[in-house]
């Protein structure tokens, strides 16, 4: 790993081959984003010029539904269409970068010689922000490097479906047959955040199904007429049957965006989510730097004292932050 020094004097000329597509220097600039370096604050300055371009899919599911398998294909097929594409596959149930997702580094194998793809894992457990902080950073890295379409995958459990479908301009939820999650099991989350909805494994029983329940529970009740309608697929990933009509669906989702204005209002939300995500992080360091440690603990005594209740020992805690004391 290089050294501080080395690294700031670096930034700029990092940034220079990032945006010249250089994968190392990609690679190299996600790896500070995971490190939380603070050299992330002057290489986000000289990217965000550059950032924007890029149409960001969000792809989730549960586990083995196929996203690795299906996110695989749709590179494939975007490729034909000429579209140079990122992949930051997200493991949020995970501390460890890469060796939990060796599984998905092997199935993009196909891609490794392609120097317009780009694929990159991320484990987010653990880090300070996790999925909130540390990946709308490495999506502009991506964004910034010319790529057309990222991709950022992740398992869907617990927030992280959620917050991926904050972070991308399309998500795509993915469903499969006979997983025991059929869609009236599935978390209601998922009803609400699809763009496309892809019930892969349709070469097995019950995809039909699957599709069928997707169509009532997503009937349209109170959706304005100019709302978008989630479009619902059949796919099977492991030969590409169907990708092409992904990767329709999620180009006419672009395209309604850019129609509606809605490309722009989701934009405004995830910088905002940004922005607040990146706010609370510095809030957390500085309330667990000294002179914010030794204050939260003279507060936690004096809580636990019953001399203050919680409340305005935060309000203290607050008030100090704001007043520039901590
Ligand atoms: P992930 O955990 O959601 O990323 O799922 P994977 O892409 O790793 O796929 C899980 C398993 O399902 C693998 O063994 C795949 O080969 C298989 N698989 C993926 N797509 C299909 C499909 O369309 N049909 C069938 N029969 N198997 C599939």
């Amino acid at each position: 790993m290089a050294s501080p020094a080395r690294g700031v004097a670096d930034v700029p000329a990092l940034v220079e081959r990032v945006r010249a597509g250089d994968p190392r220097a990609v690679g190299r600039l996600i790896s500070l984003v995971e490190q939380e370096s603070s050299l992330m604050r002057e290489a986000s300055a000289l990217l965000a010029p550059y950032s924007g371009g890029a149409h960001v899919i969000g792809i989730t599911g549960a586990p083995g539904v196929g996203k690795s398998t299906s996110t695989s294909a749709l590179v494939s097929e975007l490729r034909r269409r000429d579209a140079r594409v990122g992949v930051l596959a997200i493991d949020p149930t995970s501390p460890f970068s890469g060796g939990a997702l060796l599984g998905d580094r092997i199935r993009m194998q196909v891609h490794s010689t392609d120097p317009d793809v780009f694929v990159r894992s991320m484990a987010t457990r653990g880090q300070l922000g996790g999925l909130s902080l540390a990946t709308p950073q490495a999506l502009r890295v991506l964004d910034a490097a010319g790529f057309d379409v990222v991709i950022v995958e992740t398992v869907g459990v617990g927030q992280s479906e959620i917050e991926i479908a904050g972070l991308a301009d399309t998500t795509v939820v993915l469903l499969a047959p006979g997983m025991g999650d059929g869609v009236q099991a599935a978390k209601a989350g998922i009803l609400e955040i699809g763009d496309v909805y892809a019930v892969n494994k349709a070469d097995r029983d019950g995809a039909r199904e699957v599709r069928r329940d997707l169509r009532t529970m997503l009937a349209p009740s109170s959706r304005p007429p100019q709302a978008w309608k989630p479009k619902i697929l059949l796919t099977v990933a492991s030969t590409s049957e169907g990708v092409d009509e992904l990767a329709d669906a999620v180009e006419a989702h672009h395209s309604w965006l850019d129609a509606n204005g809605e490309l722009t209002r989701r934009r405004v939300r995830r910088a905002r989510d940004e922005i607040e995500a990146i706010a609370l992080t510095a809030l957390r360091f500085r309330l667990a730097d000294e002179p914010g440690g030794q204050r939260l603990a003279d507060l936690a005594d004096s809580v636990v004292a019953r001399e203050r209740d919680p409340y305005s020992a935060a309000d203290v805690l607050l008030e100090a932050v704001m007043s520039q004391k901590l």
